[in-house]
């Protein structure tokens, strides 16, 4: 089973990961952007890891709506509420159980990602987020390290695309042959999620 720690230590592998990686997500966002990507999730994760330090909420769902809210209130590009819609909704889906198990954890993630889709209207195949969250959302029954593994291939899977939703979609045909930023960080949160499970 899976308790408020857990969450936390997802969180904060998170930002841990986003700081290491903030100028790689930056120069993605560089040729199809606005170059903001990494500062953007740097700003937000850092308030999210902040918030849980401060008064860390005592069950799963408090912890993954809590760093919703900060995500939303922080972040002032596309991805801040965005992300956030998928941590609250997710967070909200497993209410105040104080132990969750993996499947519950997997299911919340998929009305997170529903809830992410509905509010940006992108599809698979758009060339953004959603690109890695399905797929990893679907590993996520089988393991944490196949939806890390799944998460990752759907991000590098975006290169040959051409944006349908967001900033990017604004330079059309030049957004092919770049990899989506926002791909690439949801492969990090997933790969957060799977190093605080140990695996
Ligand atoms: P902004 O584009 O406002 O500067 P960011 O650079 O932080 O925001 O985030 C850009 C990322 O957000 C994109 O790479 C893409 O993955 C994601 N994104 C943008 N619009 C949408 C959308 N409508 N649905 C899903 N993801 C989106
Ligand atoms: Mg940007
Ligand atoms: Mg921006």
């Amino acid at each position: 089973m899976l308790d408020a720690d857990f969450f936390r230590r997802w969180m904060t592998a998170t930002a841990a990961s986003v700081d290491r990686e903030a100028e790689r997500l930056t120069a993605l966002d560089s040729p199809i952007g606005d170059a903001d990507h990494g500062s953007n999730l740097q700003r937000g994760f850092h308030a999210v890891r902040d918030a849980l330090d401060k008064e860390p909420p005592g069950t799963p769902g408090g912890v993954l709506t809590l760093a919703g809210r900060r995500l939303i209130a922080t972040v002032g590009g596309a991805s801040g509420p965005l992300y956030g819609t998928l941590l609250r909704r997710a967070g909200k889906a497993l209410g105040d159980a104080a132990e969750v198990s993996a499947e519950q954890l997997a299911e919340a993630l998929r009305t997170g990602v529903d809830a992410v889709m509905t509010l940006g209207g992108a599809a698979p195949g758009d060339k953004t987020m959603i690109d890695a969250l399905v797929p990893a959302v679907g590993a996520l029954g089988e393991s944490f390290a196949a939806a890390r593994a799944a998460a990752e291939e759907g991000a590098v899977a975006t290169t040959p695309l051409q944006a349908r939703k967001g900033r990017a979609s604004y330079v059309g045909e030049r957004s092919i042959g770049h990899q989506d930023p926002g791909a690439t960080s949801s492969a990090l949160l997933i790969a957060a999620l799977a190093e605080a499970a140990g695996e």
